[in-house]
């Protein structure tokens, strides 16, 4: 058998391992960045692998045959992830988000979840934990999923129309399996359910209206529906301004069929805008990536499946945590080294790219990791 060549320019093998500083620094719970953000949200991505090959994710033909995912030593096993779990949340994550890649594709899940759902915050709260998923077998895998202690789902769903969901996640799934799977996740007791709808213009915004109405219709309206706009993550995907969808257009084709009502944030760092009907019909989300940053409240890390710490969606570079838990650093050496990283984080990459005119494509999209691999 011939060897596997990993190209060199292959981010996922650039990530300097952190220093562990002379003197320890304890987890107090109170991290900041230099610009004074908490650290709160961990996203975990759990395999680079997906069954789908949505366009503006995981394009076929840079993610064909040919590719080379992380081989199976690369990954961190449950423990390794549970171990460095356990240092971030006593650095102050109260929420985890399993992502991928598409996460139910990794073996087992049940037993990750088992183990995360078991630690606690300094305050001893139960954390909040999430799963986002691209529904394809929910249906088979909710009911587990939840007796493994799993609290609610965030399922991606672009479209109603058959032929535009087919042709979009290109490998010609059907909308009615990944119904199912809301379905199934709603009678397993898993929620909120959220729904994530990537906005396209010119590919799926005729879709919107179907959506929000399904959506208002069904659940008794308890599902929240968040309309993301799309955005420049990786250097696969060849995003261009002119396909992104402002938020801003998506309400006015809202609130033109239905009044909307804004409500206030749940959380400090929350991503999405909230809306409600005000005929009481639920609740929608928008999510701005593009033409509004949140970058100032971002208090979000993403562990890439290797074990990389990624400090922003759109970093260029990771650091190697995996490194250090397979090199016998101790529990104290680690949390003194995240400590480090997370002290030392200015990243606001929607914020600068917010400042370039309008015509400019993504910035230094040479050089950033795939959304696949850090998850969303
Ligand atoms: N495979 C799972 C799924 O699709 O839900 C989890 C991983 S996916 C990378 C996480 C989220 O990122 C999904 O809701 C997906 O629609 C979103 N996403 C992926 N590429 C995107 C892009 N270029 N712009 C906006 N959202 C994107
Ligand atoms: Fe897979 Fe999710 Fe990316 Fe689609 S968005 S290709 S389902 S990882
Ligand atoms: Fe956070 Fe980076 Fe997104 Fe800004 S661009 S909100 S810093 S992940």
């Amino acid at each position: 058998m011939g060897e596997t060549i990993i190209p060199l320019a292959d981010l996922r093998y650039a990530a300097p391992v952190p220093v562990i500083p002379a003197q320890a620094i304890p987890a107090t719970g109170l991290l900041a960045d230099r610009l004074g953000r908490p650290l709160r949200d961990l996203r975990i991505s759990v395999t680079d692998r997906c069954n789908f090959r949505c366009s503006y994710c995981m394009p076929k033909e840079v993610f064909d045959r040919d590719y080379v995912f992380l081989p199976q030593t690369s990954l961190l096993s449950f423990e390794e992830i549970t171990r460095l779990a356990r240092i971030f949340v006593a650095h102050g994550v109260q929420k985890i988000r399993l992502t991928g890649g598409e996460p139910l594709l990794r073996k087992g899940l049940e037993s990750l979840i088992g183990l995360l759902a078991g630690l606690r915050t300094p305050d001893g709260d139960a954390l909040d934990i999430t799963l986002t998923t691209n529904g394809s077998v929910l249906a088979r895998k909710a009911a587990s999923l939840r007796a493994a202690g799993l609290q609610r789902v965030t399922v991606s769903l672009d479209g109603l129309d058959d032929a535009v969901f087919r042709r979009m996640n290109d490998v010609d799934f059907p909308v009615a399996d990944v119904l199912a799977g809301i379905e199934a996740a709603h009678a397993a007791g898993l929620g909120p359910i959220k729904v994530n709808m990537v906005v396209q213009r010119g590919v799926n915004a005729q879709e919107i209206l179907p959506m929000a109405r399904y959506f208002r219709d069904h659940f008794d309206g308890r599902i929240v529906l968040r309309f993301i706009e799309y955005m420049d993550v990786g250097a696969s995907n060849g995003w261009r301004m002119d396909q992104v969808l402002p938020s801003a257009e998506v309400l006015a084709l809202l609130q033109a069929e239905w009044p909307l009502l804004q409500l206030d944030p749940t959380a400090a760092g929350e991503t999405a805008e909230r809306w409600r009907y005000a005929d009481g019909r639920g609740e929608i989300g928008l999510i701005s990536s593009v033409t509004r940053a949140f970058c100032q409240d971002c208090n979000r890390a993403r562990l890439s499946t290797e074990g990389k710490l990624f400090l922003c969606l759109f970093a260029s570079r990771g650091h190697d945590l995996r490194s250090l838990l397979r090199g016998g650093a101790s529990d104290a050496d680690i949390t003194s080294a995240l400590a480090g990283v997370w002290g030392a984080r200015d990243d606001r990459y929607s914020e600068l790219r917010a400042a370039l005119p309008a015509a400019a494509g993504p910035a230094g999209a040479e050089r950033r990791v795939e959304m696949h691999y850090i998850g969303g």
